[in-house]
């Protein structure tokens, strides 16, 4: 398995989008965005989603530097086609104007539609937290065969349907909650049938709707079902994921017909803390709810009481000097995408050899 630099895996992938057709900038934020994600500790939507990337490009399902297209920009309401776009560049620069917005008038409702795969959703709170802004997202997965069977069904009828919510802090966001709402990412299912090791109790349905922990049939063969998390309530949430950016904020729903792509919809808010109210006031009672939920004694078997984002502040620190781990399988996949949009073996070599350090 090898374990490679944060640069190394950058460089790689910098190549690879450049390859696919990306100018200089959208490759960067592209290589960014999923070596941060593989730092975070989200190996399912860090350099591992790259194949799929080049086999939408090849399905004429991802555009890259795409143009988006303004619905409606009217005050604090924003509402933004991607139109297909590469989702790392499309979300980030949605974001960014509806943090602009929200610095004008203090909050902005960003509807943002139809955006290739965006990724981890944390990277777009975490550029919110960095304006001071709180953030939130509905979000929904679409164009792609159903993957989550919600509470009490045997068959899948959603995506996987991310939530996100954080707040500012004094070095990026002070919490952040970002998940899935099904028991784990589907990519994380992934990950699992690539090394070959069982997912935990709980995960997923096989094609009886009876529980199981081989993720073979759900990769290789499209069988199952992931599982909502939190029984009735995370299956509510879902739900309402699907809502507020499918019908809600216009984007295509898991209930219209899938070409086999990967599209995002979100519906967001943005507000700005220091027009909301005392913004040195807010992130001290911030501070105080982290404090109080972290001074619970632990329960057997833990350690810590963490809150939402500390494990991934955690593996990033531990990442960044160890390295960041690539399973076989994965590493290639990779370079077998890459040869298919024409990157030599030994191109792919000579990068990630001169980016080693
Ligand atoms: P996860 O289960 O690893 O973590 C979910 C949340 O729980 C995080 O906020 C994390 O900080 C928190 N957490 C984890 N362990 C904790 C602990 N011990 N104590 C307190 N809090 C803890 O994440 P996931 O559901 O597998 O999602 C992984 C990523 O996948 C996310 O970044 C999400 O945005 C992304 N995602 C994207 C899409 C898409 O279509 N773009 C779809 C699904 C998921």
């Amino acid at each position: 398995m090898p374990t490679l630099s944060p640069h190394a895996l950058k460089a790689v992938t910098h190549l690879i989008a450049r390859r696919m057709g990306s100018e200089d900038g959208e490759a960067e934020q592209v290589a960014d965005h999923l070596v941060r994600a593989n730092l975070a500790g989200h190996d399912s939507h860090g350099v591992g989603m790259l194949p799929a990337y080049v086999r939408l490009l090849h399905a004429g399902l991802l555009v890259p530097n795409q143009t988006s297209e303004t619905v409606l920009d009217a005050g604090a309401l924003l509402v933004i086609d991607a139109r297909r776009g590469y989702g790392q560049r499309m979300a980030a620069d949605a974001v960014r104007r509806a943090i602009a917005r929200a610095k004008e008038v203090g909050a902005c409702v960003l509807a943002f539609r139809n955006s290739s795969h965006i990724g981890r959703i944390g990277t777009y709170a975490e550029l919110a937290a960095a304006e001071g802004c709180a953030f939130t997202a509905f979000v929904n997965v679409a164009d792609h065969h159903d993957v989550q069977a919600t509470w009490g069904a045997a068959e899948p009828r959603l995506g996987t349907n991310p939530f996100c919510a954080a707040v500012p802090g004094a070095d990026g966001p002070a919490v952040m909650l970002d998940m899935a709402t099904t028991t784990i990412a589907a990519g994380k299912a992934r990950v699992a049938y690539n090394k070959g090791v069982p997912v935990a109790d709980g995960c997923l349905i096989d094609a009886d709707g009876n529980p199981t922990n081989d993720p073979t049939g759900f990769i290789r063969d499209h069988t199952g079902a992931l599982r909502a998390f939190g029984t009735h309530k995370g299956s509510g949430l879902a739900v309402m994921c699907e809502i507020m950016a499918s019908a809600v904020a216009g984007g295509q729903g898991a209930f219209h017909e899938a070409k086999g792509g990967i599209l995002n919809s979100m519906l967001a808010t943005v507000i700005d803390l220091s027009k909301l109210g005392d913004a040195g006031k807010i992130a001290g009672d911030i501070q105080a709810v982290k404090a109080h939920v972290k001074s619970a004694r632990p329960a057997p078997g833990f350690d810590d009481v963490l809150t939402p984002g500390e494990p991934e502040r955690r593996y990033a620190a531990k990442r960044m000097v160890d390295g960041i781990e690539v399973d076989d399988t994965t590493w290639r996949d990779i370079r077998a995408a890459a040869e298919s949009i024409g990157i030599s073996g030994a191109a792919f070599d000579r990068v990630v050899g001169a980016n080693a350090g």
